[in-house]
């Protein structure tokens, strides 16, 4: 398995593909950086599918904030570890 492009297009200029999960289902993982228009808040995406729609994603302003699925948890902690959050 490719982990380093991503599967399912995304047609956003400021999300970093981060890696992938795969739970049956395979999902591209990204980090969205929205800093330049609020500075404390960050954008998971976790994508299934190339149409709009196919995605989870999650915002908050605290890192730290619960997220909901497993694909986000993982889109969190690689992007910890990046240095992005
Ligand atoms: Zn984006």
């Amino acid at each position: 398995m490719n982990t380093l492009q991503p599967q399912h297009p995304h047609d956003c200029d400021r999300c970093i593909f981060l890696g992938q999960y795969y739970d049956g289902a395979r999902y591209d993982l990204y980090f969205c950086d929205r800093k330049s228009e609020n500075r404390n808040l960050h954008i998971l995406v976790a994508r299934f599918g190339s149409k709009p729609g196919y995605d989870f994603q999650y915002q908050a302003e605290s890192p730290r904030a619960p997220l909901l699925s497993q694909p986000l948890q993982a889109a969190q902690e690689m992007a910890g570890r990046r240095g992005l959050l």
